[in-house]
């Protein structure tokens, strides 16, 4: 791969395709299927054969594209549709009306992660024109953003053709570095059931405020030995697993003891498997160390662990057949990542082994002014350009 001083012929397509994708608010509260639709209909004129998989609340659809023969392994190219809120009046300009200034392109979205799919978008034309000898799937996803809801169903659909994709590629912004790793999460709500009352008799409550600082204290002190005792993964920027609160709410007068107080957490493992067993072993910990003594008080008093999300960390893909196949065109490695991505979810759900390569740095995602530099898509199409003379042979 190389940046050369000339565009990439299709530049502009693909920046005219990154405009049309932004108009499309795709905040993952709302529908996202008037994109899938936009998309249905640009892969099917290419003569794709595309599946729509519509979610059971019909208000939310994944999108699979294939252009390739079917009887053979293939490749993965995959992003998501939704984005994250954008609060407009921080913004310099509209954030679903693509800008752009100098060498920039403003706009929620146009890093994580419409540029990818814009860029697949201008080489698509090329794809479906060439003789492939393995088959390109074209993955959307929707509700990336509020836990990877969309991609188990596209990864289950991948895992029951004849035929299954042997490697994905996930466009999440990596500057178009190869990431071969990236960590799982499970986000949880817990609700401290106490008993309130007049706070001047508060030595007769369970005060659910203290009691969930507690938890959140033991849930810190967790954290602090990943940090101290690992297990350690030095690929990552921070090689262990950490554990935070992130929301708390509880309370409702200065003078009423609490009888109630709800908050978040997560977990965030290097590990398929262990992030579960970590998960109980953490829940029978603060239960063994504070229901007793709720209890004793107050024999309704409960602490109720509710699962709101998770999805698995993605486990290193370079062993794999197709991976080292394909490894003379990948770009540099980039090491492997703290956030999230649907890469876990396709080795997970459908078995398929996945990287993460795409366009634009994850610092300009999920802010206010997100932008993609414009060299960023010129280096994603070139990458293409090597995918299709490799697809070829
Ligand atoms: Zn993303």
């Amino acid at each position: 791969m190389h940046a050369s001083a000339q565009p990439h012929p299709r530049l502009d397509a693909a920046i005219s395709h990154l405009a049309d994708l932004i108009g499309f608010d795709t905040t993952s509260a709302y529908s996202n299927l008037a994109i899938i639709a936009h998309l249905r209909t640009f892969f099917a004129e290419l003569g794709a054969e595309v599946t729509v998989l519509p979610d059971a609340s019909g208000e939310k659809a994944n999108l699979v594209a294939r252009l390739g023969p079917a009887d053979v392994p293939g490749i993965v190219l995959s992003g998501h549709t939704d984005v994250v809120p954008a609060n407009a009046k921080s913004w310099q300009s509209d954030p679903f009306c693509m800008e752009q200034r100098g060498s920039r392109l403003y706009g929620r979205g146009t890093c994580d992660m419409k540029g990818f799919a814009a860029c697949v978008m201008a080489a698509a034309p090329a794809f479906a024109e060439a003789e492939l000898k393995r088959p390109l799937y074209f993955c959307f996803s929707h509700d990336e953003e509020v836990g990877c809801l969309g991609a188990p169903a596209i990864a289950r659909h991948l895992a029951e053709l004849e035929v299954p994709p042997a490697l994905a590629i996930i466009g999440e912004p990596s500057e178009m570095q190869l990431i071969n790793g990236q960590k799982g999460k499970i986000a949880m709500q817990v609700t401290v059931h106490g008993e309130g009352g007049h706070s001047s008799f508060a030595p007769q409550h369970v005060n659910a405020v203290e009691y969930a600082a507690r938890i959140i204290a033991m849930i810190g002190e967790r954290s602090r030995r990943y940090e101290r005792e690992g297990p350690f993964d030095h690929d990552f920027s921070v090689p262990h697993a950490t554990a935070l609160a992130t929301i708390v709410e509880g309370g409702v007068a200065t003078n009423v003891t609490p009888d109630s107080c709800r908050f978040i957490f997560e977990l965030r493992s290097i590990d398929q498997e262990a992030a579960s067993g970590d998960m109980q072993a953490l829940i029978n910990e603060v239960e063994a160390a504070l229901l007793p003594e709720m209890r004793a008080l107050a024999p309704a008093a409960s602490i109720e662990w509710q699962e709101i999300f998770s999805y698995p960390a993605m486990g290193d893909a370079t062993a794999s057949a197709m991976f080292k196949q394909l490894e003379s065109i990948l770009p540099p490695r980039g090491g492997k990542v703290s956030y999230g991505s649907e890469g876990g979810v396709f080795e997970i759900d459908g078995g398929i082994p996945s990287i993460i390569i795409g366009p634009g740095s994850i610092r300009q995602a999920h802010k206010p002014d997100e932008f993609i530099e414009i060299d960023q898509l010129g280096q994603c199409l070139a990458f293409f350009d090597e995918l299709d003379d490799w697809m070829r042979r």
